[in-house]
């Protein structure tokens, strides 16, 4: 059997990107996906299904990589991503909030009205209507409501008002940044994950074949260009075009282990150097984070199928009119019984990371992500959680004992050294495989999403984002995924910002 096109990863992107290829039943399409593969949606286990548990994503768990991350200097943290069929939109916080103008207008090639119709085409908003949403999509979009909406989330939002943050109150709406409630892809209390939308309702599609529990351990090249595929226990697949999307971590590791990147980093590696493109696994973006407690002042608790974070804030602070600094509410304690948190992060960072790659395809890349290594990143991350105290403290919502800093109490060093030991990551990593002209030295694909200097071979997925959008990136990577089945189709970049 030889295959017109073979996705690598069925993640957000990978299951996406083969839900909508399939549709023409002349592409035979392969997916092949490192951990498990269901067939009903209903057979996903409970704490992947489930919206309000987190527990999927543990690192020691079944349905994760395990990835080593150095936040900053001495500072070093676990995160899991998915590893399963439906990859990190199985186990993440299913907030679906799409990138800004900003951000998209910043990307060689894309742009906020290139990309707008394959955000519109995927989605299926319950609440809000009219140009800038779908109401026909796989992937089902609601906010918290009714019995849905924490009273927490009502005080939060009440406090966001009292202190001068406008109402934002369509977030994936294309308006000025404020405060207001989280779209998640959620569906009765189901974590609506990109298989579940895009792959398992057309498993009767001849043309269509997905496995589970293959790591592709290598791109096969022939001269420049992509044949196949060679799977860690030596199986190899050809097909005609190869699409690599195996997330923002795996994916740079798999062009290191097939020869392409930087040749310092694969010598280093002991792999040999078939292709240079000095940026893969080098200069990525992820947004730093750390959490403020507080006691949840909601004796009723949360409705069990709401989403726990519920609301948002995002500022520009006079420092970015497009909001770099985000206010998260979690209204669902993390542990039955503990605070709720607000999540304050830095959503536009100057900060930039680097990868070590592992000489074991089925061990991930380690990360140095270098966060607030600026001045800059240092500045905005004290005055988004200064402006999360003050929030605090206009909801009348006490903070923890022991948990905080007080939020304005603290000078500069003293609230410096707070972040720093509290310091963690939103797990939005982008930008290790970017889009960007040929003569761009840290650029890996262009606009089409090829790799620069080969023939047959793509990367889809979120490794490919230039900047880590200002909102996290679930949306857009199933935007990637359905903007890339129209270029893989044939369609031009011009018209593929109106799609088939
Ligand atoms: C814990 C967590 C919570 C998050 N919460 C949110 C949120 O609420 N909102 C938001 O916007 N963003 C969130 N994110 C980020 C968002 O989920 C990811 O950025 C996005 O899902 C990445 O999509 P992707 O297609 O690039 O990769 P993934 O969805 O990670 O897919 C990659 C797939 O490739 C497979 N794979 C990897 N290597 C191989 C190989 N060698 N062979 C075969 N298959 C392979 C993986 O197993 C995986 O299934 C969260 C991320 C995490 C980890």
């Amino acid at each position: 059997m030889s295959w017109d096109v073979l996705v690598v990863g069925g993640g957000s992107a990978g299951c996406t990107l083969a839900g909508r290829l399939s549709e023409d039943p002349g592409r035979r399409v392969l997916l092949l996906e490192a951990g498990s593969a269901v067939s009903d949606p209903a057979a996903f286990p409970a704490e992947v299904r489930d919206v309000s548990s987190l527990a999927a994503c543990d690192p020691d768990g079944p349905h994760t990589w395990d990835v080593g991350v150095e936040l900053t200097a001495g500072r070093r943290t676990r995160v899991g991503r998915g590893r399963l069929l439906g990859g990190s939109s199985a186990v993440n916080g299913a907030n679906h909030l799409r990138a800004t103008r900003a951000d998209l207008d910043s990307w060689s090639g894309w742009s906020f009205d290139a990309t707008l119709p394959y955000y519109v085409r995927g989605e299926r908003d319950l609440d809000m209507t009219g140009p800038l949403h779908g109401d026909a999509g796989p992937v089902p979009v609601v906010r918290p409501a009714g019995e849905l909406r924490a009273a927490v989330t009502e005080r939060f939002l009440a406090a966001a008002a009292r202190t001068g943050v406008p109402p934002e109150i369509d977030k994936n709406g294309d308006r000025a940044p404020g405060a207001g409630l989280v779209p998640a892809n959620v569906r009765r209390g189901v974590r609506v994950n990109a298989a579940m939308a895009y792959v398992l309702p057309h498993l009767d599609r001849p043309n269509l074949t997905v496995r589970g529990d293959v790591t592709v351990a290598r791109v096969l090249l022939d001269g420049d260009r992509a044949v196949g595929v060679e799977g860690a226990d030596g199986e190899r697949i050809e097909a005609g075009e190869v699409v690599l999307s195996a997330g923002s971590v795996c994916t740079p590791q798999l062009l290191a282990h097939s020869g392409i990147g930087p040749p310092d980093a694969l010598r280093a590696a002991g792999l040999p150097v078939r292709h240079e493109r000095p940026g893969v696994g080098r200069g990525y973006s992820d947004h730093p984070s750390v959490y403020l407690a507080f006691p949840s002042p909601d004796p009723e608790g949360i409705h069990p199928e709401a989403p726990g974070a519920q609301a948002a804030v995002h500022l520009d602070a006079g420092a970015d009119p497009a909001g770099d600094l985000e206010i998260l509410l979690f209204a669902r304690p993390f542990a039955p019984g503990g605070p709720c948190h607000l999540m304050c992060a830095l959503q536009a960072p100057e900060s930039r990371g680097a990868m070590t790659f592992s000489a074991d395809p089925r061990t991930p890349p380690r990360l140095e992500h270098r966060y607030l290594a600026s001045g800059h990143d240092r500045a905005r991350m004290r005055q988004v959680v200064r402006r999360a105290g003050e929030l605090l403290a206009a909801g009348g919502l006490a903070l923890g004992p022991t948990r905080t800093p007080g939020g304005t109490a603290l000078d500069d060093r003293d609230l410096d050294a707070w972040i720093t030991a509290h310091l963690g990551t939103s797990a939005h990593l982008c930008g290790s495989a970017r889009i960007g002209p040929a003569d761009d030295p840290l650029a890996v694909v262009d606009p089409e999403l090829r790799v620069h200097g080969l023939r047959g071979l793509r990367v889809v997925d979120t490794s490919v984002l230039p900047t880590v959008p200002r909102r996290g990136p679930a949306a857009t990577a199933l935007m990637l995924g359905e903007r890339a089945a129209d270029l893989l189709a044939g369609r031009t970049l011009a018209e593929v910002a109106r799609p088939s």
